[in-house]
């Protein structure tokens, strides 16, 4: 006798959940037509048949078989019994129950159940909604700012080659003055049936409408210049503004400003990544700036002021104490890259750089020499 929990791969008390999921997993992996054995999977669908219902479950715990000649939504089916099972005299003929599921469009088992099961396997799960396909594209650009522009924010103007809403029609897709009618193909649903024939009967789906795209609605008279569409692709103008503290690689939504979706679904988005060039003096880390600067020897020892400049393009005078050393850092507070939230700003650190000059005038070079006695 068969057991169905070891052709299953579950124990004897897996839950539904598990049976089921273990009964994918089988029939995914022997699945005839995917070059998968078809006696085992036979085997499989056999075992999930009884094992997915808890009466016969119960039945075949008890008894170790099932007999089961009522089963099926309306009741009506052709009994069948697994003749591995003694004294159930018939004896089950596989290619039979695939013929008789196939001519009278049902099974001897619960059929939602299977066509849940079954959706990923032929892609037609009747839980999966299907995306809407009239809804325009989304679309992605770089943009190219400099880091002046990325600290007080700006305005950005680009043109993009995308489907936009038909100026004639309005997006209706409809010849102006004409009606917008029901489609005839589907009656205004927007699906159409279709009839699949598997080895495991016929089922009955539904597909979204060709003719109206599953809108339910056409044009009485397609529009000359979108042909029905309601969209055209056309060069488009689109300004915006980068907002002051946007990063190097940072994504910026403009919702509707994708693709127009057609006869007036909805439109895409845009996203705007932004791409902050390299700096000629400043180094950007977070929202801070770092900049060197160079300072001369005498600045270092007695201290002095220095002239830097900032990201908003001022300078401020920054004071040097007396006596500093190469390489000394400097905090100037709240001059860094705005903080993308639009409150409070980085800040900037000044490296002081001593320029030892490579040239020096006669008079420089006869100050040195007396430094250089001085013990400097
Ligand atoms: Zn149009
Ligand atoms: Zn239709």
């Amino acid at each position: 006798m068969k057991d169905y929990y070891s052709i299953l791969g579950v124990s004897r008390d897996a839950s539904q959940e598990e049976i089921k999921k273990a009964y994918r997993a089988l029939a995914h992996k022997y699945h005839p037509d995917k070059g998968g054995d078809e006696k085992k999977f036979k085997e499989i669908n056999e075992a999930y048949q009884v094992l997915s219902n808890e009466k016969k479950r119960a039945q075949y715990d008890k008894f170790g078989r099932v007999f089961d000649g009522q089963s099926g939504p309306s009741g009506s089916r052709e009994g069948f019994d697994f003749g591995n099972f003694s004294g159930f005299g018939k004896g089950f003929n596989f290619n039979r129950f695939w013929q008789n599921a196939g001519q009278d469009g049902g099974f001897s088992f619960d059929q939602t159940d299977l066509e849940d099961i079954l959706g990923d396997l032929f892609g037609f799960g009747r839980e999966a909604e299907p995306p809407d396909i009239n809804k325009g594209r989304d679309i992605e650009v770089e943009v190219e700012i400099t880091l002046e522009e990325a600290a007080r924010g700006v305005k950005k103007k680009i043109y993009l080659n995308k489907f936009i809403v038909c100026p004639r029609c309005k997006g209706t897709g409809a010849e102006p003055g004409t009606k917008i009618k029901e489609c005839f193909s589907c009656r205004g649903t927007g699906r159409v049936q279709q009839i699949k024939k598997t080895i495991f009967g016929t089922f009955t789906h539904y597909t979204v409408c060709p003719e109206c795209h599953g809108q339910g609605k056409i044009p009485e008279k397609p529009c000359n210049v979108c042909k029905g569409e309601g969209r055209i692709k056309a060069k488009e103008e689109i300004s915006f503004f980068i907002p002051p503290g946007v990063d190097n690689n940072q994504i910026i939504k403009i919702i509707g400003k994708g693709e127009a979706g057609r006869r007036n679904a909805g439109a895409g988005d845009l996203y705007i990544k932004v791409l902050v060039e390299e700096h000629r003096f400043f180094k950007r880390k977070g929202d801070d700036l770092y900049i060197t600067v160079p300072i001369t020897f005498s600045q270092a020892s007695l201290g002095g002021e220095v002239e830097v400049p900032t990201i908003d393009n001022k300078k401020i005078l920054l004071k040097v104490p007396a006596g500093t050393e190469s390489g000394k850092v400097l905090r100037i507070t709240g001059k860094g890259i705005p903080h993308f939230s639009g409150f409070g700003r980085g800040n900037m650190y000044v490296k002081l750089d001593i320029k030892v000059p490579k040239k020096t005038t006669k008079k420089q070079k006869k100050i040195l020499e007396e430094l250089k006695e001085e013990g400097l």
